[in-house]
């Protein structure tokens, strides 16, 4: 499975609708500090479900809309659509090709779909679940998660690699079994 494509409108700095393309490999992203780098995977990871505003440097989940600057004024819907190769079936549903698109509106409604079709948070949350990336992950580490890993304490650092593993999920539902 791979992320092929990464569609972005009105979200963050992103206020016109910008396609970006992944090839096989590996991509890298450059640009001067406050080009929208961090803005980049941070929509990948909105999209894939995060629901911490926080965690996408905002107060509130419509903040991440693209909030208007001196010569263009605000807009109203932030979009991110992200398309991948599943002709492995490492993400769980019988298709080769998965595009989810999350939207948000500025009065904090939010809209879910998976190939095109209305679906709820959950979905999407479950579509990822076990394939090793999601909103939660650590396919994705963002600055200052480094220190992070490196700071804690060695039970909190093996939580991180089991995560990692995808062995995390059996001890959580071990350890609900043994509570029954
Ligand atoms: P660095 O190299 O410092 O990490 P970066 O390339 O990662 O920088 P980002 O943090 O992705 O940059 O982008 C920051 C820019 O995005 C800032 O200029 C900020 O004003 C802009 N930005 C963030 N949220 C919004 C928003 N809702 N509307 C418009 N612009 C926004
Ligand atoms: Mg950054």
């Amino acid at each position: 499975m791979s992320l092929t494509s990464l569609i972005i409108s009105g979200f963050k700095s992103f206020a016109d609708k910008t396609e970006l393309t992944f090839d096989k490999g590996v991509t890298g992203i450059v640009g001067p500090n406050g080009s929208g780098k961090s803005n980049i995977t941070e929509a990948v990871r909105w999209a894939m479900g995060e629901q911490s505003a926080k965690g996408l440097r905002g107060e509130h989940m419509p903040d991440v809309i693209f909030a208007g600057t001196q010569l263009r004024p605000a807009m109203n819907l932030a979009l991110v659509t992200l398309k991948f190769d599943n002709q492995d079936r490492a993400l769980k549903k019988d298709a080769d090709q998965i595009e989810i698109t999350r939207k948000i509106f500025r009065d904090g409604t939010s809209e879910f779909y998976i190939n095109q079709k209305s679906c709820r948070l959950k979905d999407i949350v479950s579509l990822f679940l076990d394939s090793g990336i999601g909103r939660s992950s650590f396919s994705i580490i963002s600055q200052g998660q480094v220190e992070e890993i490196f700071n804690s304490r060695p039970e909190d650092r093996r939580t991180i690699i089991e995560e990692t593993a995808g062995i995390h999920q059996y001890k959580i539902q071990k350890e609900t079994t043994l509570k029954k």
